[in-house]
């Protein structure tokens, strides 16, 4: 196949030769008039030396590398792809687990797909297209889905609009239609709205996380603030912790949490939502937590609002130590990416100093297996978090 062709600067070769998925518009010396956004094109050194083939995006991102190889076949490559993402979801033992039928198929860069998001709901593939490129590959998408599961596949929904804005069309289903989109998350059932809910309907990133809190909640008193649907206050009562509450600004959060604890509370732990900024149930609230959970949203989405996401997690956890009973502990995370694991560190020990307490970090927890980065985009990393024991 011909593809557009853009040539890069004299030095600018080194980095994609190193593997870095994405090529910045200054790196570009010159390309095919007639390049459109959207498009694949292949990328030459200044010396003519195949480097690259990706999809052309126009923005500072101007290309996001497919393969670093040339490709014959963009149905084929898309193909090995998803076949080799759906294989690592089963070695880590989520495709085809007795326990959980939810899980990341398709991690953008990570898995060899920049721009391209695919949660699978038992049955329902919820994709989010972030370039106008993969964006018009949906209905190959589509086909790849069908490949790699076959009748198991039930409903394709694309939920692009939401974070695209360059394309006209609305959040639709390619394929199938809604269901009731009950799934299963290491054996705790949870209601996922994938229409209305925030991101593709579930922070499947939290699963592991969810699970190590169950080991700790047994006979305690659980808040899980930013709670969207309830996933950890689920996990806390099926662990028979005495107390837990949830609180999420949201109410449409709320009546999730509520549907969700509703699903699986046959213990009758007792249960209590509230719709609540944070910060005030935090200042307002006794200390009679033993477990605290901050999940909060990505304060920075971008570097110039760093500085202050970093002092609002150093306000948050330290509001949360003061809210412990002696030997409490936290699980507090980040999902900003712009903020690395060092600073995250650093702005809980900020906190932790105000606090004066004694504090130890039990555990140090970063994205799980289904949101794999790859070793070349160290970009890819966002999540992070720490388990702590507090004096
Ligand atoms: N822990 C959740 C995901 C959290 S997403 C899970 O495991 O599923 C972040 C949530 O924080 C969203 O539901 C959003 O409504 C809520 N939120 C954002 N700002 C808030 C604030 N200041 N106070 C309370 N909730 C807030």
């Amino acid at each position: 196949m011909n593809f557009p062709r853009i040539v890069l600067q004299n030095s600018k070769a080194d980095a994609v030769r190193r593997f870095h998925p994405w090529i910045f518009s200054g790196a570009i010396k010159q390309k095919d008039p007639e390049l459109q956004e959207g498009a694949i094109a292949e990328v030459f050194s200044a010396s003519g030396d195949f480097l690259a083939i990706g999809h052309y995006c126009g923005g500072n991102i101007a290309v996001k590398i497919l393969a670093f190889e040339p490709v014959t076949s963009v149905e084929k490559l898309f193909l090995d792809r998803f076949h080799r993402a759906y294989e690592v979801r089963r070695q880590v033992g989520l495709a085809e687990s007795d326990v959980t039928n939810c899980y990341r198929l398709v991690n953008a860069e990570g898995d060899g797909l920049p721009g391209l998001i695919v949660d699978w709901y038992n049955g329902t593939a919820v994709m989010q297209a972030y370039s106008l490129g993969m964006y018009e590959q949906r209905s190959q998408i589509v086909e790849c889905l069908q490949s790699v599961y076959g009748d198991r596949l039930k409903a394709v929904y694309d939920k692009s609009a939401t974070v695209l804005s360059k394309t006209q069309s609305t959040n639709q289903y390619l394929l199938g239609e809604k269901s009731d989109g009950v799934v299963q998350e290491y054996g705790h059932r949870f209601s996922v709205d994938w229409e209305e809910g925030q991101k593709t309907g579930f922070f499947l990133d939290q699963r592991e996380h969810r699970q190590l809190l169950a080991q700790y909640a047994k006979g305690k008193r659980v808040l899980n603030t930013f709670c969207y649907s309830g996933g950890f206050s689920v996990y806390a009562v099926d662990a028979d912790a005495e107390v837990v509450h949830s609180v999420d600004s949201s109410a449409k959060a709320i009546a999730l949490t509520e549907d969700n604890i509703a699903l699986n509370n046959p213990h009758q732990v007792e249960h209590e939502s509230v719709a609540a900024d944070v910060f005030d149930y935090l200042k307002g609230c006794d200390p009679v937590y033993d477990i605290i959970i901050l999940d909060p949203p990505a304060f920075a989405k971008n570097l110039s609002a760093r500085h202050q996401a970093v002092m609002a997690y150093k306000r948050l956890n330290q509001m949360a130590f003061d809210k412990l009973r002696p030997g409490g502990m936290v699980f507090t995370f980040s999902c900003s990416q712009v903020v690395t694991p060092d600073l995250f560190k650093g702005a809980v020990m900020a906190g932790a100093i105000e606090s004066r307490k004694a504090i130890q970090v039990l555990h140090s927890l970063a994205q799980p297996a289904d949101h794999p980065t790859s070793i070349y985009h160290p970009e890819g990393l966002y999540l992070k978090g720490l388990v702590l024991s507090v004096e």
